[in-house]
């Protein structure tokens, strides 16, 4: 069922462009499903005893399907983000033959990398020398560190056995980043694990979990909106006192916001008609975007069946940015930071964030009010502007937290 502003919406978008993207697209590969954990939070969690996984066919086929549409869509390059489920429980010789097909099919020419995000309980000396390779140029790694959701078929905690494998990381000096979940256990703890991170000098994203009423799951552990809005606050003043001010998503960008806000930079504004980035490769090659994702109505097609120029120019698709296109005007359009911060969160909400936007507000809205307050009432304005002013080394280099802006 389309949403009723919907149709409105696709026929302006249909009269005004044809549907580009990034130059620079991400596909998230679901390669299985089948994981070795059971968090309860999941958004997997139905299909985590699933052991499917997509075939090496399959796969040519979806990089033959990309590079098919190279030209049309003006791609420059690709990520590909091995996913799942938990994607090293895949055998790497599975990797190593990705890797072969993606030489023979794109050749030198074209550029593009591989990632990966694992819960990282499973960690051989084989998985080891693999990473050393560098075939995985980006290494994620989702781990709480507080609040033990994370835990394995029998129900026992793995937070100490991802401790370990961290630790084995950086004495092999492989560089990885981590995702932590925002939910009702680890909220008590947000301040602590933003430490924990900075204390390794880990990048890291925060992901917000929130509270639905309609889903018993995320009842139990989503949290609302002032929940959220003071912790992102709590994390940017760890973030501003720590000497190290390791990088912390989405702060960094929220900063950045701010800082353009106060320098009035406002010409930073998103459309997804033409910069969408980011689209899920399900295990059976069905395409998803980050808005909808896995809802049927919004499946964009089949990267094992059509070409990708097909799935870019979908009608689920223009549905979707017609959507998005049609928030952004309700929220973005009247909000002061509109330009400073591009409005991306707007446009890429969820059903969840969507009917919590509906009722609160934006929550990026409510923590850059914070941001912007505290420059104002700190040095910190008189600082941003005269370092602004000043060549960007000397801005960077002032107070490390700022170095994002
Ligand atoms: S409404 Fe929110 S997402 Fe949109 S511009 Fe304002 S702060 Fe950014």
């Amino acid at each position: 069922m389309v949403p009723s502003g919907a149709a409105a919406g696709v026929a302006v978008n249909r009269r005004c462009t044809t549907m580009a993207m990034s130059t620079s697209p991400q596909f998230v590969v679901k390669v299985s499903k089948y994981c070795n954990l059971r968090c309860d939070y999941c958004y997997e969690f139905p299909y985590l005893s699933d052991k499917a996984r997509m075939g090496l066919e399959q796969i040519r086929a979806a990089f033959q399907n990309i590079k098919a549409s190279i030209n049309e869509l003006a791609i420059e390059s690709a990520d590909f983000i091995w996913h799942g489920g938990e994607p090293f429980l895949v055998p790497l010789e599975f990797y190593q033959q990705v890797n072969l097909i993606q030489n023979d099919i794109f050749g030198t020419e074209f550029k593009y990398r591989n990632s990966v995000q694992t819960n990282l309980t499973v960690l051989t000396d084989r998985h080891i020398e693999f990473l050393k390779t560098g075939f995985f140029k980006d290494i994620g790694v989702s781990f709480d560190v507080y609040g033990d959701q994370r835990v394995d078929i029998k129900g026992r905690s793995r937070t100490e056995t991802v401790r370990t494998n961290i630790r084995k990381l950086i004495n092999d000096r492989i560089d990885f980043r981590a995702i932590a979940v925002l939910a009702r256990d680890t909220l008590p703890n947000i301040k602590q694990i933003y430490r924990f991170f900075d204390s390794l000098h880990i990048e890291h994203r925060i992901l917000a979990y929130y509270r639905s009423i309609g889903s018993e799951q995320a009842q139990r552990h989503g949290l609302n909106f002032d929940e959220l809005v003071d912790a992102h606050k709590d994390v940017f003043h760890e973030w501003l006192a720590s000497e190290r001010a390791t990088p912390v998503e989405p702060i960094k960008d929220y900063v950045r916001y701010a800082v353009q806000h106060i320098t009035s930079v406002d010409n930073d504004r998103y459309d997804r008609s033409t910069s969408e980035r980011v689209f899920i490769i399900d295990v059976n090659g069905d395409v998803f975007n980050v808005v909808e994702s896995y809802e049927p109505e919004f499946r964009y097609g089949n990267l094992f069946y059509s070409p990708f120029r097909e799935i870019a120019e979908s009608e689920a698709r223009i549905r979707s940015v017609a959507l998005s296109q049609e928030r952004m005007q309700r929220f973005c359009h009247q909000c002061p930071y509109f330009g400073n911060c591009p409005g991306v969160f707007v446009a890429n909400a969820t059903s969840v964030e969507r009917k919590i936007l509906e009722v609160s507000g934006c929550r990026v809205r409510a923590v850059l009010d914070h941001i912007v307050d505290v420059f104002q009432r700190t040095d910190l304005k008189d600082y941003i502007l005269e370092s602004y002013n000043a060549d960007d080394g000397a801005f960077a280099n002032m107070h490390p937290a700022l170095s994002v802006a």
